[in-house]
């Protein structure tokens, strides 16, 4: 962290600051307040998370900036400011969003992802790429889930930053949330330093699917233990426990953890039905998967399963494996 940094660090705790008051204690907050309070997020969540709503304006953040002493230039430098490329002019990136306070592994702030709560496009609008705030290098809510990940050897990843919110406040707290919808290197490899156990909690919709399918192969490639858990459908994990509350999803949690390859079996299993060049492909695929699978109680079980759901003899599947702990005589 250079001066550079701490520049921009400053500013982000200054403007949270404000944006936090904005949200709890002016008229100007309260529907917006109201909002996040029947979605479930009570003041205790906000207080601590300094959850915030840019107001309405387009020279908040400018004029809030400059009154501190920095200057737009350096505002803009990181992502609090736009601006006009025809006169080069600056005005607030961030206007009439809920903003909630994205913090760096260090628990500094570095950056928002800010929901519009007008309908306005994008839902999401995030902090730019800068010099402190780069998605690849980001898991949101690390700082503070750090310590439960490395005592439970296991790590929960979810797509929303409200998802995140809402499941810290049910008392599950090795819980990080993705910056995007893709898991750089730079990610995986400190998850593996983390844990090595990694649990996909994904929104239970297609785009949740999806992501499950591709994260989890590039994580159990990696060499993690990869788990899923399954959202009803076209549900996530915030709506999850609004709908169901608190004690269903520790229930879930607790007791509905697929490994990968089970998941990725199931979801292969209706088009291998009635094709079966798809049947010969997926078992391939299934094949390739279990290569990666360290434990071998697992690995076991997972053989069993597809032998059963794919009606294949589990010694077609094991006679394709690597050996790999040959017993020594
Ligand atoms: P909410 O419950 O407030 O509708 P969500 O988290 O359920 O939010 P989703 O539409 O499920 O929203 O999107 C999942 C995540 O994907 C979001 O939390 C956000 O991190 C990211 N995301 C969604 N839309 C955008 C967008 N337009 N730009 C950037 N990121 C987005
Ligand atoms: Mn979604
Ligand atoms: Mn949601
Ligand atoms: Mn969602």
């Amino acid at each position: 962290v250079d001066d550079n940094d701490m520049q921009f660090i400053k500013m982000h705790e200054h403007i949270t600051d404000l944006f936090h008051h904005i949200l709890i204690h002016t008229n100007e907050g309260e529907a917006a307040l109201n909002y996040l309070i029947d979605r479930g997020f009570s003041s205790d969540i906000l207080k601590r998370e300094k959850i915030g709503l840019a107001p309405k304006m387009s020279s908040f953040t400018k004029n809030a900036i400059l009154e501190k002493g920095f200057t737009e230039e350096a505002a803009y430098s990181a992502g609090l400011l736009s601006r006009n490329e025809e006169n080069f002019s600056y005005y607030d990136r961030f206007v009439n969003r809920i903003m909630i306070p994205i913090k760096n592994h260090q628990d500094y702030v570095i950056g928002f992802t800010a929901r519009s709560i007008d309908g306005s496009e994008p839902k999401y609008l995030n902090t730019p790429e800068t010099k402190v705030f780069q998605k690849r290098h980001l898991l949101f809510n690390l700082s503070d889930a750090r310590k439960s990940i490395r005592q439970q050897d296991e790590v929960i990843l979810m797509e929303g930053h409200l998802d995140v919110l809402k499941v810290k406040s049910v008392n599950v707290e090795n819980i990080v949330g993705l910056m995007g919808t893709a898991l750089s290197d730079e990610n995986i490899n400190l998850l593996d330093r983390l844990a090595s156990n990694v649990t996909l909690m994904f929104d239970g919709d297609n785009a949740g699917a999806q992501a499950t399918m591709s994260i989890g192969e590039q994580l159990l490639k990696h060499g993690l233990n990869t788990f899923v858990i399954q959202l009803p459908r076209g549900m996530d994990p915030d709506e999850f426990i609004v709908e169901n509350g608190e004690a269903a999803f520790r229930d879930l949690v607790k007791n509905e953890k697929r490994h990968y390859v089970h998941f990725l079996s199931e979801k292969l299993l209706n088009e291998s039905m009635h094709n079966d060049l798809a049947y010969s492909q997926n078992i391939n695929a299934l094949i390739d998967a279990l290569k990666y699978v360290n434990d071998s109680a697992i690995k076991s079980r997972l053989i069993m399963h597809i032998s059963e759901r794919y009606n294949i003899d589990k010694s077609q599947i094991e006679s394709r494996l690597p050996v790999k702990n040959p017993v020594k005589r």
